[in-house]
């Protein structure tokens, strides 16, 4: 393929990208801006392998088949509720690749040797030569900038995303890891780099400063996520999402690819910006989070004792709900795990049709990724217009008869309102115990993922249903 047809190919691809990102902004377009991701992709890998720059297609294409066996495999396996893990997982392949990528252009940028002009010779050859030189000199610094801050961001985001993976999936404890000194730590790790660059910089042909960064980059990325912790999740797995298109970016910068430049900026940027929103839906300051939740240095004290709880059975919440007006249910995590979201709609039809107002709240970070609540309602088919956001019913709870908390825990916390130490602190949550009668589905009184007790459970208008969601909602739906 020409270097024309290549370019014209990237440009169609960069505007896919882009309509693929404005697509999924909405619901409504969300399918046709997956489709537009995977027409540019398909058209982006094309042109780079065919390209006349490209070499060795036959291993690219054996590596290729190699990988996409093993994607589509754990892809069609994989379950809603380890979706961000697979994510988190997917992150730490980009910032590896930013790595590598890395190591293998450490060096490359050979400069070919001063042809003089047709027709100058002395005075003027020198002076020509000299310039040539001196422009060669900076486009060398700036090829090995971007190696060296290629790699950076690439170790931080591969041993962030392992950690962000871990915490995820259970395997690390989700609560942040607090060493002594850990803000002190960050910034050495930070100051060192850059006296490495500097030192790199200056003698390019020594390896030392960057393999020794790319150890400190690794632990730092490693620490930068450990202390963070678990109701701050979600954040830190959209900050990685940023982090991985940046180093995406910093590879195309190394491989002088256009197409990966604007794809790591596009990546990078949305990530940012998706971080920003959850911070702010959150309540947690942005800078205080990417910097490993600095400022952040409360302790868990809600372990106290609570008090005692009260249990209920399906067949008096179906009564309770056969006398209601207004019911509003709030699900969380637990309705992904048991997969109760369809009889949860049947649970809203049938109460529907006796003229009871049933609505959803859904919180922003309920679940375990960005719109997990929306998605498993719409494919239950819950209608669009009963599911609200946080802000638009948390005012309606104190007019509610009755909640029906659906495998919620942090999402529902008082504590985040009430107790100034918790680590959810200053989150705004749905005010569920405002309405008359409370009832939490859950199968313990285990706490949720940020590792912190919930009030809500003790409080004189809440009752437990304790069992697996699915089968409690089924048992509703039966005795309705
Ligand atoms: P939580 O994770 O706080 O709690 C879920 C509850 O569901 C648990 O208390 C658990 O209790 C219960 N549960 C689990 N399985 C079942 C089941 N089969 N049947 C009934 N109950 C079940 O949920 P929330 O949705 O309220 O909060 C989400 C949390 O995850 C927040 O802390 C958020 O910050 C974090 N997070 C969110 C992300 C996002 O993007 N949305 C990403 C990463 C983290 P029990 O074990 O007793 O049954």
């Amino acid at each position: 393929m020409s270097e024309g047809l290549v370019q014209a190919a990237y440009i169609i691809s960069a505007l896919l990208f882009i309509m693929s990102l404005a697509g999924l902004s909405k619901h409504e377009t969300a399918k046709a801006g997956c489709l537009y991701g995977i027409v540019g992709m398909a058209i982006a890998l094309v042109a780079t392998i065919f390209s006349h720059n490209t070499d060795g297609q036959g291993w690219i294409i054996v590596a290729m088949i190699i990988g996409a066996t093993i994607g589509i495999h754990r892809a069609l396996k994989v379950e809603m509720t380890e979706m961000p893990e697979l994510v988190a997982i997917l992150h730490s392949f980009v910032g590896l690749a930013a790595v590598l990528v890395g190591f293998n252009s450490f060096g490359l940028h050979d400069i070919t040797p001063f042809t003089a002009p047709d027709g100058i010779s002395g005075e003027m050859m020198n002076a020509a030569k000299a310039k040539y030189y001196a422009e060669q000199a900076v486009l060398t610094n700036i090829h090995n900038v971007e190696v060296f801050l290629g790699i950076f961001i690439g170790a931080v985001t591969f041993t962030g995303s392992i950690v962000a993976f871990g915490k995820l999936r259970g395997i690390i404890n989700s609560k942040a890891l607090m060493l002594p000194h850990r803000h002190k730590l960050n910034l050495t790790a930070v100051i060192v780099s850059l006296l490495l660059m500097v030192a790199f910089l200056n003698s390019p042909d020594n390896i030392f400063p960057v393999l020794l960064m790319t150890i400190i980059a690794l632990a730092f990325g490693w620490h930068l996520v450990a202390s963070i912790g678990g109701a701050d999740m979600p954040v830190v797995v959209s900050m990685l999402n940023s982090y991985s298109g940046w180093a995406a970016a910093a590879a195309g910068f190394m491989l002088s690819n256009d197409l990966l430049i604007v794809t790591g900026a596009l990546v990078g940027s949305s990530g940012a910006i998706l971080s920003y929103i959850m911070c702010k839906a959150m309540n947690r300051s942005f800078i205080s989070v990417i910097a490993g939740g600095f400022g952040n240095d409360v302790q868990i004290s809600s372990d106290e004792e609570q008090g005692e709880h009260r249990e209920t059975t399906a067949e008096e919440v179906a009564e309770m709900l056969k006398n209601a007006s207004s019911v509003i249910i709030t699900p969380g995590y637990g309705m992904a795990v048991a997969q109760a979201q369809y009889p949860v709609a049947e649970i809203t039809q049938k109460l529907r049709e006796r003229g009871v107002n049933v609505r959803f709240g859904i919180h922003p970070v309920a679940g375990r990724l960005p719109g997990h609540m929306n998605v498993l309602l719409a494919e239950a088919k819950v209608p669009y217009d009963v599911v609200l956001e946080m802000d638009e019913i948390n005012d309606d709870f104190a007019e509610t008869d009755v909640v029906l908390v659906i495998g919620a825990n942090d999402t529902v916390n008082p504590a985040a309102m009430d107790d100034p130490n918790s680590p959810i602190a200053g989150m705004p949550v749905l005010e569920v115990w405002k309405a008359a009668n409370v009832i939490v589905f859950k199968r313990s009184m285990a706490v949720g993922y940020a590792g912190v007790q919930n009030p809500l459970f003790f409080k004189d208008n809440t009752q437990m249903l304790f069992g697996d969601a699915k089968e409690r909602v089924e048992d509703i739906l039966k005795a309705l």
